[in-house]
């Protein structure tokens, strides 16, 4: 007996253990998906807490809240994943599910009292709770491992709930007490395989967590907020990836460096607050304007640098000439109009072999001739002509 008890107390032990360690993840960083798995495992804590350890009741009314227990666990589980990706979480849908399941349940242990009914009534509750999880991440990408491992979780859950009744109640006959039951072969396994599913949930989980804030603070390192761009180190770090990537793929390439026109006078007359007022709209314009691969970065000041992959110098110029022109109307819904300032922008065509340093110093070149030209205009890298060299007889 005293060994029963301790295997009965492993499923509360865990559950509890987990809800702690969520919550003190929860303090640290308030994010609802992370309550979420604090309530279930607490949930599932108390469950089995009533199903296996607290003296029994009258009428076995004990196993009422344990079950409702098992559906919040599930219901709060898949909150927590779907939360996760910010998707819309069926809250409805698990509401009534459980409502119905707990009332088949119910039905079954005070008017009409049967194992093997309440088995299967709280089996395919959460059966069906589980399947909400693998609908809502159906369709999305899982771009990392640890998105994959979620959804088979959610995929296997699903399964062990809604096959694990069938095959055991088939092939153990059934039980005629709950003593017996209580030993089966039926409620080891569910007690096993939920202490196993318990912890590769948990564990899942708090990678995915781990990841998300690794990402958080990558973005922050190579982001920059004002502009919404990345920032220097961020754009280098990108642009070589996808310049490399552009010359494997034999892919045509242009790089585009704008500076805005006699900024300092406007920041010196105006203010600094309307200076970054117009740097996040030169920001929110490039993100707008450019194509989807576009890697846009603030690499100074009040300097822009745009790797178009897959333009020639054509489009990479047309591109120019729409973030030149659009550059009034964008920051208009941010500061007067009249205090807009123009940008003047150069830009170059990616030969075969150029590095990001080269690419740079090209744009920048040109953008150069633009300044020296009268500022607010375009102008493309253009090589000075090989001059023949003079040979003396
Ligand atoms: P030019 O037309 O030749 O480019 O003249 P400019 O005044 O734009 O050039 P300059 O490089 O002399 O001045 C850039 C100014 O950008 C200096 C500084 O006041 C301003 N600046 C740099 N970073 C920021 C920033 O983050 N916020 C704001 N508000 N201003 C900035
Ligand atoms: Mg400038
Ligand atoms: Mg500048």
């Amino acid at each position: 007996m005293t060994g029963q008890l301790f295997i009965s107390l492993l499923n509360p032990g865990i559950g509890l253990a987990f809800a702690a360690a969520f919550f003190l993840m929860w303090l640290q960083r308030r994010e609802r998906y992370i309550a979420y798995a604090a309530g279930a495992y607490l949930a599932t804590a108390i469950a089995f807490l009533f199903q296996d350890v607290v003296p029994a009741m009258p009428m076995e009314l004990q196993r009422l809240p344990a079950n409702i227990g098992f559906l919040a666990t599930g219901a709060l589980f898949a909150a927590a994943i779907i939360g996760r990706y910010g998707l819309p979480i069926p809250w409805r849908a698990m509401a009534i599910v459980a409502a119905l399941s707990t009332a088949v349940f119910t039905w079954f242990l005070l008017a009409q009292p049967s194992i093997p009914a309440r088995i299967y009534a709280i089996s395919v509750g959460a059966g069906a709770i589980a399947l909400m999880v693998v609908r809502a991440l159906w369709p999305i990408e899982r771009p990392h491992l640890i998105d994959r491992v979620l959804f088979w979780i959610a995929a296997l859950s699903a399964a062990n709930l809604l096959i694990r009744p069938v095959v055991i109640l088939t092939f153990s006959g059934g039980f005629d007490d709950y003593v017996g039951f209580q030993q089966s072969l039926y409620w080891t396994t569910v007690q096993f395989s939920q202490a196993m599913v318990s912890i590769l949930a948990a564990i899942s989980l708090m990678v995915a967590v781990a990841i998300d804030m690794l990402a958080e603070l990558r973005a922050e390192a190579d982001g920059d907020p004002l502009s919404g761009l990345f920032n220097r180190r961020g754009f280098e770090a990108k642009a070589a990836a996808m310049l490399r990537r552009c010359a494997d793929e034999a892919r045509p390439v242009s790089l585009l460096i704008a500076d805005l026109d006699r900024f300092k006078s406007i920041n010196d007359t105006h203010g600094h607050a309307v200076g970054d007022a117009i740097i996040a709209a030169f920001g929110a314009l490039a993100r707008t304007a450019s194509p989807a691969e576009t890697i846009a970065g603030r690499i100074g000041g009040e300097e822009f640098a745009l790797l178009l992959p897959g333009s020639g110098v054509e489009s990479a110029r047309q591109l120019a000439e729409a973030i030149r022109t659009g550059l009034q109307a964008a920051c208009a819904d941010r500061i007067p109009a009249t205090l807009c300032p123009t940008a003047s922008i150069g830009l170059v065509a990616g030969a075969p072999g150029d590095g990001l340093s080269r690419l740079l110093r090209d744009a920048d070149q040109a953008l150069y001739e633009a300044k020296r030209a009268g500022r607010n205009r375009v102008r493309a890298f253009a090589p000075a002509p090989v001059l023949p060299v003079a040979t003396s007889a």
